[in-house]
This record gives C-alpha cells, sequence and structure tokens, in this order.
C-alpha cells in the first residue's frame, strides 16, 4: 500500500466553534500515529480559528466552496482571496451538493477554479454521477463531460486534486465495488492526460460512504490517491483510526 494518501475531512454544516476547536484539539493530540496526510474543510464560520490551531501542524485547511470573484455585490459569499486571507489553501470546488441544492453548472464550477487556482488556493473538485447515470450505464460518459467542462488545459497539474465521489453513495453507506472504483480512477486520468500531460500526476481521490470499517479496502488501491470523508469525518475515533491505516 503506497503510504501517505490525502484524508480530506469534509464537515459539511457541522460543529460549532467550541465542539470544532474542541475536535481539533484531539486530533493535534493523536496526531502522531497519523500514517496519511489530513486537509480538514471546516464550515466557513469557524475556518479562521481553526486556522490558527493549525499553524504549523502541518495538517491542510480548506473552504467547501467559493465565489468566482474577488470582491463585489455577492450578498451571501466568499471569495477565494478571503479565504487565503483566513487561511485556507485548499477549497471543494464542484460537490455534489453544491450542484444540487445550489444548482451549480460545470461553467460555474470552472469559473470558481480558475479564479480559486489564480488565489493560490488548490483546488478540491469534484465528479461524480448519479443513480439514473449509473442504471443508465452512463457512468463513463456522464464523467468525462464533467472533467471536459471544468479541468482547464493549461498545465494545472499540482493545483488540481480530483474527487471521484458517486451521488448515490454519499451519505448512503452504499459504496461501489473495488474494481469499479478502480476502473473509473484510470478512466478519470486517461481523460485528464488527454486534456494535458501533464495531469499524470494528478492526484484522484475516492468519496462516498467512506467509514473506519471499509476505508483500508479503498486505500490499498493503487489508483486511489485519498479518500474524501463526510459523515465519518465528524466522529473523531472513525477519524483517527481512517488517518492511521
Ligand atoms: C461527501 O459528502 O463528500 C461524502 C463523501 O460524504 P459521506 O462520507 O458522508 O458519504
Amino acid at each position: 500500500m503506497k503510504k501517505g494518501k490525502i484524508i480530506i475531512a469534509n464537515w459539511k454544516m457541522n460543529f460549532l466553534l467550541k465542539n470544532g476547536k474542541q475536535f481539533v484539539k484531539k486530533i493535534l493530540i493523536n496526531k502522531k500515529i497519523f500514517k496519511n496526510k489530513l486537509i480538514i474543510c471546516p464550515p466557513t464560520s469557524i475556518i479562521y480559528e481553526i486556522s490558527k490551531q493549525l499553524k504549523n501542524k502541518n495538517i491542510g485547511l480548506g473552504a467547501q466552496d467559493c465565489h468566482f470573484e474577488k470582491f463585489g455585490a455577492f450578498t451571501g459569499n466568499v471569495s477565494p482571496l478571503m479565504l487565503k486571507d483566513i487561511g485556507c489553501k485548499y477549497v471543494i470546488l464542484g460537490h455534489s451538493e453544491r450542484r444540487i441544492y445550489h444548482f451549480e453548472s460545470n461553467l460555474i464550477i470552472k469559473k470558481k477554479l480558475l479564479n480559486a487556482i489564480e488565489h493560490n488556493l488548490k483546488v478540491i473538485l469534484c465528479i461524480g454521477e448519479d443513480s439514473k447515470t449509473k442504471k443508465k450505464n452512463k457512468t463513463l460518459d456522464f464523467l468525462a463531460k464533467q472533467i471536459k467542462e471544468t479541468v482547464p488545459t493549461k498545465n494545472l497539474a499540482n493545483k488540481i486534486i480530483i474527487a471521484y465521489e458517486p451521488i448515490w453513495s454519499i451519505g448512503s453507506g452504499v459504496t461501489p465495488n473495488i474494481n469499479d472504483i478502480s476502473n473509473i480512477h484510470k478512466f478519470i486520468k486517461d481523460k485528464l492526460i488527454k486534456i494535458n500531460r501533464f495531469y499524470r500526476n494528478t492526484k484522484i481521490l475516492y468519496g462516498g460512504s467512506v467509514n473506519n470499517k471499509n476505508a483500508k479496502k479503498f486505500l490499498k488501491i493503487n489508483e486511489i490517491d485519498g479518500l474524501l470523508v463526510g459523515g465519518a469525518s465528524t466522529k473523531l475515533n472513525k477519524l483517527i483510526s481512517i488517518l492511521s491505516i
């Protein structure tokens, strides 16, 4: 098994300041036993306080979304520059919950991605098919379109991490079989290389109902460079055990 894979903790809209800080404090106490690299993506409200806790601790910090402009009349939004200003190094873009509840298109996601990278954030770009698409056997076409419409042709290989997250697996307790994930990751890598050969080294993570019981079997696969974890990343023992595999 390749050591030192990436584990992204997507806390979604969970944790108030006090609980979030306590959680991070406990993470830091256990850090010595981690074998994988952790990136925490808290809700925006507590990013700044957590960035202070994580200073020089070798744990990444990211946001869960950003706008495609730097400043302006965009009520309720936060820009990449603002995220950078409060200590973020990463931002998740194109998460299915943004695509579904906020009607984000590939076009908008690409604009966000370019702006985030311009402001020196690394982008964790989520792609993944819904259950209808899977049932129609159209998963690969669907992913190819998402990749084509969101990944720029210029070489941004070390600025982008791809997270393959089948929507039907997120929060459902159901995961794809290992062979399918492995093949899909190979397919994604091929598509990326066709866009620009520099994407050969781009990391591709898996996300969807990962927990402390199934994480090992995913991390064993060569094509999987890490995991994006939602629910289980808000449970201290589960997250610590995933990080220690
Ligand atoms: C996610 O929302 O990115 C996710 C993978 O969630 P969960 O782990 O809860 O399925």
